[in-house]
């Protein structure tokens, strides 16, 4: 095992699952067939360590999440994962991570059903860019400039578990009750198969990667709209209430809820009248869904505290630079 030749042939070369791949490997690009009522939608997303997740994660947890990052992007629009693309640098040739990162990142593509038809394998600090492209019926794409006045606003699962995890880890905490918010920060889960039949409902979309200040004001912002927020009906985990009771003087850090992101969780705006048919569609995938509000007709993005009294945010989400 010297060379990236060797690395790509023992750990990047799987079974290639579908038959709409042409050429996975071997040659300067692959090819794949786009059946002729589909559009294609494409995606990327990179994680560096230290960056987007501690030096001290597991192969396993990082094969996971950078894909799950992607596949929520997808989710996202509504778009069914057909295929990705991994460019990988690695600080040396390590077997056993390779091995396990390799074993974790099959599980998942067999899981939804994906190809990986390429990539790239360089020399350098770790770091992991998957492109992952899905695939969506022409007239049925979620997107964020759809929001329309007298929507109500949803969200999946929990919000602010992954930024308590990551706290937890940094800080070394040691409390076992605060586990499932590590494991959310390690294993975020694409809500893909809820969104590919929220189409048929929704027409907004987004996932909630930089937390839902920044990421609702990205859907008011692109459908010229504002939305009212109710912070009393955002969803906490018991884990979450746990931390903030033991850890912040039994009060909710809205901050961290709200600005901090990773969270994965999918926020999407219906017509009221398709509301029990959403409601419905949860159940049936077994995902917790809240209505946090409505898209109004102002301009403004507005957050309602318990006691009706608005709030400021000023820090919205997580900015690189
Ligand atoms: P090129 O010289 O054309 O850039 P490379 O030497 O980078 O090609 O890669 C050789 C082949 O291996 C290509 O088909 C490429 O898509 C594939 N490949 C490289 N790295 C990976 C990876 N990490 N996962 C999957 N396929 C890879
Ligand atoms: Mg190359």
């Amino acid at each position: 095992m010297n060379n990236e030749f060797d690395i790509i042939k023992k750990y990047f070369t799987f079974e290639t699952l579908r038959d709409d791949v042409v050429l996975a490997g071997g040659d300067d690009c692959a090819i794949v067939s786009v059946a002729e009522n589909k559009q294609l939608l494409i995606t990327t997303d990179t994680l560096i360590s230290g960056v987007h997740f501690p030096k001290k994660t597991s192969a396993e947890d990082v094969a996971y999440k950078a894909i799950m990052v992607n596949l929520s992007d997808l989710a996202a629009m509504g778009a069914t994962p057909a295929w990705l693309t991994l460019a990988i640098s690695l600080p040396e040739i390590n077997d056993v991570w390779l091995q396990a990162f390799s074993n974790q990142f099959y599980s998942v593509l067999s899981k939804f059903n994906i190809s990986l038809i390429g990539g790239d394998t360089t020399k350098g600090d770790l770091s992991i860019t998957i492109q992952a492209m899905g695939l969506c019926d022409k007239d049925k794409i979620l997107r964020r400039d759809k929001a329309e006045p007298g929507d109500k606003i949803f969200v999946t699962g929990e919000l602010g578990d992954a930024s308590i995890g990551l706290h937890v880890v940094l800080n070394n905490l040691n409390d076992e009750r605060l586990s499932p918010c590590i494991q959310r920060l390690n294993r975020p889960e694409a809500r893909v198969r809820f969104a590919e039949e929220l189409v048929l409902y929704s027409k907004c979309a987004i996932d909630v990667s930089d937390g839902l200040v920044a990421d609702i004001g990205h859907i008011v912002e692109s459908s010229h709209c504002g939305a009212k927020i109710s912070l009393s009906e955002i969803p906490l985990s018991l884990a979450a209430q746990y931390y903030f009771q033991q850890y912040n003087n039994n009060a909710i850090d809205w901050s961290r809820v709200l600005t901090q992101g990773d969270d994965y969780e999918l926020c999407f705006t219906v017509d009221e009248s398709n509301q029990p048919v959403v409601e419905e569609l949860a159940r049936k995938h077994r995902l917790k869904l809240t209505c946090i509000g409505e898209i109004t007709d102002s301009k403004e993005l507005e957050f309602y505290d318990v006691d009706n009294k608005l709030m400021n945010f000023t820090d919205t989400g997580f900015k690189h630079f």
